[in-house]
């Protein structure tokens, strides 16, 4: 088993009505759980990570943790670059084995994004890597990556377009509506824009910042053609609470084997729902 591109697996996502969810991993239960809870459901998994996750876990640690999740579980995974900008950066970690990336050049102007978005998938084409990109700016605060609700904007439909066909991209990330982080009071998604981004661009579109979204809009984002849910805020918390509830009840624990435990139970009930959500569980 093995790291693969997402590229057919969106596709089949887009042709089957369903979306293959993305979650944040930081580390090795964050791997396991998100693997093995695919895998008990046949379902795709995305395992994304940001550049400081990738500073964080080391490149090469990340690298042979998922390759050997996926092959431990009978499950060809997804390893994604999460929200990257450097362009040597992106091909070290292709090389390295990475077969998915996100290149975001959103808060580029539009011809220095496609620009940059374009020399990546130049690359990309000699090592069967997919390549995601962003048009439209989300709110919200994901790493080191703040946007201010001001300097975000929504995705345009007919720049949409254009922007696909020059560049050149496997995916599509839109900007409906959707944060990062948390959100302050119920968000409420573009739905019009969604169908009208659907009617001029044929790729699979991704949903990030779905962490906090109502179960109902993001079904609903799914059937107008969202085929790639990102979650990572939902994650950290049910993993946070559990550990935190565990420390208030042994307040002198100190194995991680034990306190850990709890944090990835919780991790292993979001990844579940989520899958359910998506649509994706029995699809691998
Ligand atoms: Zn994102």
């Amino acid at each position: 088993m093995y790291l693969i591109s997402n590229r057919e697996m969106l596709k089949k996502a887009q042709r089957g009505g369903y979306a293959v969810p993305a979650f944040n991993v930081h580390n090795l239960e964050t791997v396991q759980v998100v693997v093995e809870t695919a895998a008990a459901l046949s379902s795709p998994v995305i395992l994304a990570g940001t550049p400081g996750t990738f500073i964080y876990a080391g490149l090469e640690y990340m690298v042979s943790i998922c390759r050997e999740a996926a092959h431990i579980n009978h499950l060809p995974v997804v390893l994604h670059l999460d929200h990257h900008e450097e362009y040597d950066d992106i091909c070290h970690k292709v090389q390295s084995g990475i077969r998915s990336v996100m290149i975001d050049g959103s808060h580029l102007s539009f011809e220095q994004n496609i620009e940059a978005v374009s020399r990546v998938v130049r690359f990309c084409q000699n090592y069967d890597v997919s390549v995601e990109a962003e048009l439209g700016r989300l709110g919200g605060q994901e790493d080191d990556l703040a946007v201010d609700s001001k300097d975000s904007f929504y995705t345009d439909p007919m720049a949409a377009k254009e922007y696909v066909s020059r560049t050149g991209i496997d995916s599509l990330a839109v900007a409906i509506g959707s944060a990062h982080g948390l959100y302050h009071g119920e968000p409420h998604l573009d739905f019009d824009r969604l169908a009208a981004i659907r009617q001029q661009v044929d790729i699979p579109l991704v949903l990030h910042g779905a962490s906090g979204i109502p179960e109902e809009q993001v079904r609903r984002a799914i059937n107008f053609g969202i085929c790639k849910v990102n979650v990572a805020t939902d994650l950290k918390i049910a993993f946070a609470d559990a550990v935190k509830a565990y420390f208030t009840e042994h307040p002198d624990a100190n194995d991680p084997r034990k306190y850990i435990t709890p944090g990835k139970e919780a991790m292993r009930k979001v990844v579940e729902t989520k899958i359910h959500i998506c649509g994706s569980a029995g699809m691998m």
